[in-house]
């Protein structure tokens, strides 16, 4: 084609483009409605991929300003979905959500454990208060409703040691079933085979084992666990979000502080002084009050300024603190129980990894002595959250003695 020929057949295009126009400027305005609004979408996406964004402290807004010596890896003030989304990424809170949520699912787990096992926690590690126990008894009828059951039990840990029972049963020598969880076979056997008829001449004490002692004490502890561990983990996780969420989020966190440690009280108190109810209630209900006081001043807006900063860690250091009080009565009420020992060691156990988690909570060790460092893994405030969890399993375990005592004791 000729030059002038060509320049003869763009005009006639241009012409015929401007005679269509309705539809071509039409298609004309939504390419360039697609092209544009991809742009947008582009620029939206690497505008987002900034703005959520880890970011450094000195860029953080007062409020979320906590712990001068992490540097980096914030997140802030983003939206709810990004903020739920980050449980899954790493920032310098990623440990603290989960040393917390980890232990919150431990607890729970516990809390259906032993409520499964519940009539058969209590293992007589100690023959004397067996024998103490069945001394009142028809031996030899116990002795044949044992017999007749050990046969038809299936679920028996192992076959010497059901041996070892079967020839104690016979001769009678309960003395050597040290180690046997001897109340695993009583609540296995007992209730069904002992009709209520059968009870009535027989003078052991088989409320004790047909009904355990009261658990409610030990599950409130439980409870008290979970909801500290689950409103921490929470509240590492969302704060950051906005000031008025981190508000009410660092409250919900201080009531979980002060339900663990009230209802930490709770299995010692009550299944140290049960047989006492003046003390079990003295002790019970001061834990308590204290307890409601704590949570009601760290929900009113000026307990939150930082000059009631003391005053706040001195009511939850006083709650833990009043602790010692019933330790000491107990030891000096029950100094003839091993358990009373056994569990005074546990409780101090407890002590010490609580302390040591708040010495380094307040010393913020080992972030202040190279800052920066620590900011992902390490830092003092994961390590508290290690030995909160370890402190509060301390006390699971104490739990359990004082339910197997108190099981086979009754008061
Ligand atoms: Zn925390």
């Amino acid at each position: 084609m000729f030059p002038c020929a060509h320049i003869a057949e763009m005009i006639r295009g241009a012409y015929e483009g401007l005679i269509t126009t309705p539809e071509k400027i039409n298609d004309y305005i939504d390419g360039e409605d697609e092209r544009v609004s991809s742009k947008l979408r582009k620029g939206l996406r690497i505008w987002r991929k900034l703005k959520y964004q880890l970011v450094e402290y000195n860029s953080l807004p007062a409020y979320l300003k906590d712990n001068e010596f992490i540097l980096g890896y914030y997140r802030s003030e983003w939206p709810l979905k990004q903020i739920f989304l980050s449980i899954f990424s790493i920032h310098n809170e990623t440990l603290n959500v989960w040393t917390h949520l980890i232990g919150f699912f431990l607890f729970l787990f516990l809390t259906i454990y032993t409520a499964m096992r519940a009539p058969m926690v209590a293992d007589f590690n100690s023959v004397q208060h067996l024998s103490k126990m069945i001394g009142k008894a028809d031996l030899n009828k116990i002795r044949l409703e044992l017999l007749k059951c050990v046969s038809s039990l299936s679920n028996m840990p192992d076959l010497l040691k059901l041996n070892d029972l079967t020839t104690s049963l016979h001769s009678l020598d309960f003395h050597s079933l040290s180690g046997w969880t001897f109340v695993e076979l009583l609540t296995n056997c007992l209730p069904e085979q002992f009709s209520l008829n059968g009870l009535k001449d027989v003078t052991m004490a088989s409320p004790l084992i047909v009904q355990p002692i009261t658990r409610w004490p030990f599950y409130a502890f439980l409870g008290g666990a979970m909801f500290c561990l689950l409103a921490s983990s929470t509240c590492h996780l969302l704060a950051c979000h906005s000031q008025r969420l981190s508000y009410i989020m660092l409250r919900i966190d201080y009531a979980g502080i002060a339900a663990l440690i009230a209802t930490s009280f709770y299995p010692p108190v009550y299944y140290s002084f049960m047989c006492n109810p003046f003390f079990c209630f003295l002790y019970l209900g001061f834990i308590t009050l204290m307890g409601i006081a704590t949570i009601i001043f760290s929900l009113l807006p000026f307990f939150q300024k930082s000059e009631f900063r003391k005053y706040r860690a001195s009511l939850f250091f006083l709650m833990g603190f009043s602790g010692m009080a019933p330790i000491i009565h107990k030891l000096i009420l029950h100094k003839n129980q091993p358990e009373a020992l056994q569990t005074t060691g546990y409780e101090i156990l407890m002590g010490v990894l609580y302390a040591l988690g708040a010495i380094i909570y307040v010393t913020r060790i080992p972030e202040r002595w190279m800052p920066g460092k620590f900011d992902i893994a390490g830092h003092s405030h994961q390590l508290f959250h290690v030995l909160v969890v370890a402190g509060a399993y301390t006390h699971y375990r104490d739990g359990l003695i004082y339910l197997r005592w108190r099981d086979s004791q009754g008061c």
